[in-house]
């Protein structure tokens, strides 16, 4: 798609929030080309957070914006299904710090997309296109970007748990795959970790509707949508924070064990170095890869665990 794009018509949906239990109404109208994702907290003057690297606050459970000392929380969900979709401008209207948590999964996103429409802009879109690699290691956990035509993610998991272990997830994003292979995974979390995290005041609003729940020796509120939903969640939480990009991507994505402050350093260190990319739009040098993109479900290396 070489034009830029925002959504036909508004949509609403409303819910509680994972860490904070507070709840809150969220609300995707239009916006015109080259606005981005904006955030707008409602319930404090309709004040503007750009869904962009600049503005991420260092925390570490979930993706989190700050600016000028407004917060808002768990946004990568909604974030991963509007870049994935290929949504690049709408404002978030939202009434409270945290977005609502809904089935723990970008699946509810994709729905309002869906009923939302896309609509497409006169406007062309600027890709931020990688020419030379770049890789950040952090102990044994690691991720990466490399040059390619596509978007392409690569996400490797593992957890010392029987029933999680090693997952790896591999394919190209666009809305179709999106939407089939990792929209509806869940986030999860385990048992032995809930207390720890409950002190620290976080997943005040976790619950068996809204994440997976493992314990030492089952999960809790099973099945599972996918035998590999845990490495499928992370790939889609990867993407949500290389949103904060700012701008579609062509690169690929390796990440190996790496988690949202790795994810969101990747992001703040490529923006920071113009000799890793080119901005490109189809109607230039990137012209033939428009052509090579394939359609609908593309090629998804889904690697069981071991
Ligand atoms: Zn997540």
């Amino acid at each position: 798609m070489p034009f830029q794009t925002t959504i036909e018509r508004p949509v609403a949906t409303e819910g509680t929030g994972l860490h904070t239990a507070v709840k809150s109404h969220l609300r995707l109208v239009p916006a015109p080309a080259d606005t981005g994702i904006v955030f707008r907290r409602v319930d404090l003057d309709g004040f503007e957070i750009e869904a962009h690297a600049r503005n991420v606050a260092r925390v570490s459970y979930a993706t989190s914006l700050m600016k000028k000392g407004v917060f808002l929380c768990t946004i990568e969900h909604l974030l991963a299904a509007l870049y994935s979709c290929g949504v690049d401008n709408v404002y978030v209207e939202i009434d409270a710090l945290e977005l609502p948590m809904l089935d723990g999964s970008a699946q509810p996103f994709v729905e309002m997309l869906n009923a939302a429409g896309i609509r497409r802009l006169r406007r062309r879109r600027r890709y931020l296109k990688i020419v030379r690699p770049l890789e950040l290691v952090e102990g044994d956990r690691r991720i990466g970007i490399y040059p390619a035509d596509e978007f392409r993610v690569r996400c490797f998991v593992d957890y010392p748990h029987p029933l999680v272990g090693r997952q790896e997830v591999e394919l190209a994003v666009n809305r179709a795959t999106f939407s089939h292979l990792l929209a509806p995974a869940r986030t999860f979390g385990f048992v032995k970790k809930f207390i720890g995290l409950r002190a620290m005041g976080l997943i005040r609003g976790g619950s068996l509707d809204n994440a997976i729940v493992i314990a030492d020796d089952r999960i809790m509120n099973g099945p599972l949508r996918f035998d590999d939903e845990f490495g499928r969640h992370k790939a889609l939480d990867m993407i949500g924070d290389l949103a904060l990009v700012g701008r579609p991507l062509l690169g690929r994505v390796e990440g190996h064990k790496a988690g949202h402050a790795l994810h969101t350093q990747l992001v703040t260190r490529l923006l920071a170095d113009p000799s890793l990319w080119i901005e490109t739009t189809f109607e230039t040098s990137a012209a033939p890869v428009e052509h090579s993109q394939p359609q609908g479900v593309t090629r998804a290396e889904l690697h069981p665990s071991d």
